[in-house]
This record gives structure tokens, C-alpha cells and sequence, in this order.
């Protein structure tokens, strides 16, 4: 038997053995300057005191307000902090996406670059995540948002998503979440997805809990988003209720509205001609009956093939196998990544 002399190195020298990660936090970051150095401190000096081995990853998401530059240079004082700069502007999806894709952690905590979200919660969502849970999903109860623009909206979505997908919980758009790291690992993430991970991971067999959180208001700069979002948010779900349910069988759903406008036209038309033939009566005059008609089968069809379309035009996304973003650079935190 050979020995071992002097030059031989162990194949994997004990240096780059992968270091076991509990926790990745992951947060997004679009022009939040001002919040970045309380936001990195508050998170690490929570970490630190769990004892955990962690990671914290800020992705810049194309920021204009020198976010990106800032969140590198505090990987020189923070050393678990990685700052992952992305090419351009893609949205909060993609940017934790690209966290995500990215993080080492057997645990993965999700959370807002603005400080409206609290990291003194981290404990307690792990606490809850290790009574058995896969996903552990933040409840705002006491949301600091404009009522009528934020609150209301989202109260609706809500019920609609609990109600479309069978998950009920109360706040599906607060970013404060904790996952283990599988439950994440195969998720397609695209548009408004993220928020929708507790139903995608529940299909999959999760399991799934919601805590309630902590809230602040805004401390600096500004919202992102607006209404708009609301309208994109329903569109994702929507197409993911269909997708889900009926991609296998489209014509299930497509079928049962064809046959709905058929019975619909054919009765209308039986009508017509009780009244033409049975009472005599002249239908030719009757202007509002044939626009009820057209319009009924009209907005029928287009439903049907606007929601066709966006189903198509999400499998094309899922199949293409395209990142959904594209990063310029990572530093900090021990670079080398997936
Ligand atoms: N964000 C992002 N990319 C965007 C928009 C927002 O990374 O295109 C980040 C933003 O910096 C913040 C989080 O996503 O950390 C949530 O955004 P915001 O606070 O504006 O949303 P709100 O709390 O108003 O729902
Ligand atoms: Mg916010």
C-alpha cells in the first residue's frame, strides 16, 4: 500500500470543503439606498445571536440610485454578505430568483429591502418552521399601507387565491417567509410568482403554515408598484389555477364554454322562432335581442382565447429554460456560486 508522501493534497483540500450553511436570507433590492446599512445590520446582528451559520444575500435588481455600489462595498464590513448585481431592472421575482438560485442554505428566508418587513421575526419563523413545517409564510396583521390602494386590493386577492388554489392564508404578498431550501428548488418562478410559492409548494406536497409579523411603514423612498400590480397578480393567478387544473385538459374548461354559448345561442334561437311561428309575432325588429346575442358569444370567445394565448405563451416561458434574469456580478461572502 502506498503512503501518503508529503506532496500528495487529499483530493479535496479541508479549505474548500463546502461549509454547511443553516440560512440563506435572501432580499430583493430596487433603489433602497438609504435603507441598505440599517437593513444589513439589523439582519446580521439578529443572525448573530441565533448562533446559526448563515448567509445573507442582497440581489440589486438593476438599481439607479447607487444601491448596487453601496451593497458591495458592505461586503468588505459585513462578512457573511453577498451582493449579487443583476444586468438590469426584472422585477422582485426575478430578483429573489435569482437569490434563490444562487443561496447555499438548508433554510431559505425571504424578506423586503425597505425595512417594512422586521428581522427580528427571523427567529420566530424558524422556531415555527422547525415544529414540521416546509414553508412558513409571514401574516402583516398589522399592515402599515394605504388602505384603499394596498389593503383593500390585497384583501381580495387573497380570497380569490385561497379560494382558486384550496391554501387559505390571510397575507400571500408578504415577502417575510421561511422555506426549506427543496421546497424552492424545482419552482419556475416568472411575473407576480413569487407570492403564489406557498399554493405552488402546497400542489407539490408541502406543508404550510402562516405566523403572524411584525410591519413598519416606509422609512425611506418609495413603493414600486401601484395598482398595476394588483392586475398582474390576478393574471398569474388565473393562469396558474388553469395551468394547474386544466393544462392536461384544456378542452374540459374551453369544451364547457363552447357548449354554454352553443345552448345559449340555440335557446335564444328556439325563442325566435316560438315567437315567429307559435305566436306570429315579427322578430326582425328586435335590435337589443341579436346584440345580447353577439355579445355573449363574442366575449365568450375572446376569454377563451385570451386565456389560450396566455397559456401558451407561459408553457413557451416554462419550456424555454431562459433565466428570467441575467447577473452582472457577485461579490462577497465567499463568491464562488452555482
Ligand atoms: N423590488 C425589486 N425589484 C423591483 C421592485 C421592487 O427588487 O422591480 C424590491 C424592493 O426593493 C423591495 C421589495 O422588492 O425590497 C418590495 O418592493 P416594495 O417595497 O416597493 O413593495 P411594497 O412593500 O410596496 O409592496
Ligand atoms: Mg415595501
Amino acid at each position: 500500500m502506498q503512503s501518503l508522501s508529503v506532496n500528495q493534497q487529499p483530493l479535496v483540500p479541508s479549505d474548500l470543503t463546502p461549509s454547511v450553511i443553516e440560512v440563506s436570507v435572501i432580499v430583493p433590492i430596487y433603489n433602497e439606498v438609504e435603507s441598505i446599512p440599517h437593513l444589513v445590520e439589523a439582519i446580521t446582528s439578529t443572525l448573530n445571536q441565533t448562533g446559526l451559520s448563515y448567509e445573507l444575500i442582497c440581489v440589486d435588481d438593476g438599481s439607479r440610485d447607487g444601491s448596487g455600489e453601496l451593497l458591495k462595498q458592505q461586503t468588505l464590513i459585513h462578512p457573511h454578505l453577498r451582493a449579487i448585481v443583476l444586468r438590469r431592472n426584472y422585477g422582485q421575482t426575478p430578483a429573489m430568483a435569482a437569490g434563490f438560485n444562487h443561496a447555499r442554505g438548508k433554510v431559505l428566508i425571504t424578506l423586503d429591502g425597505d425595512l417594512q418587513n422586521d428581522p427580528a421575526d427571523i427567529p420566530d419563523l424558524l422556531a415555527k418552521l422547525n415544529e414540521g413545517y416546509d414553508l412558513v409564510s409571514g401574516w402583516r396583521k398589522n399592515r402599515q399601507d394605504a388602505a384603499l390602494t394596498r389593503l383593500l386590493p390585497s384583501k381580495i386577492a387573497n380570497w380569490l387565491i385561497g379560494r382558486l388554489t384550496g391554501v387559505k392564508l390571510h397575507d400571500y404578498g408578504c415577502s417575510l417567509k421561511a422555506y426549506r431550501a427543496e421546497v424552492v428548488a424545482d419552482m419556475n418562478l416568472y411575473g407576480e410568482l413569487h407570492r403564489f410559492l406557498p399554493a405552488l409548494a402546497y400542489i407539490e406536497g408541502a406543508r404550510i403554515t402562516e405566523m403572524p409579523v411584525r410591519h413598519h411603514a416606509r422609512r425611506f423612498g418609495q413603493s414600486k408598484y401601484g395598482l398595476g400590480r394588483t392586475f398582474r397578480v390576478l393574471m398569474d393567478l388565473f393562469t396558474i389555477f388553469f395551468m394547474k387544473k386544466f393544462l392536461t385538459r384544456p378542452m374540459h374548461v374551453f369544451g364547457l364554454f363552447g357548449l354554454g354559448s352553443t345552448i345559449l345561442g340555440v335557446s335564444i334561437g328556439l325563442y325566435l322562432t316560438f315567437l315567429k311561428l307559435g305566436l306570429g309575432q315579427s322578430i326582425g325588429d328586435r335590435p337589443l335581442l341579436i346584440l345580447a346575442v353577439v355579445l355573449v358569444l363574442t366575449g365568450v370567445q375572446l376569454f377563451s382565447f385570451g386565456l389560450l394565448a396566455e397559456l401558451l405563451m407561459r408553457t413557451y416561458h416554462e419550456s424555454q429554460n431562459r433565466p428570467i434574469y441575467r447577473v452582472r456580478e457577485i461579490v462577497g461572502a465567499d463568491t464562488p456560486a452555482p
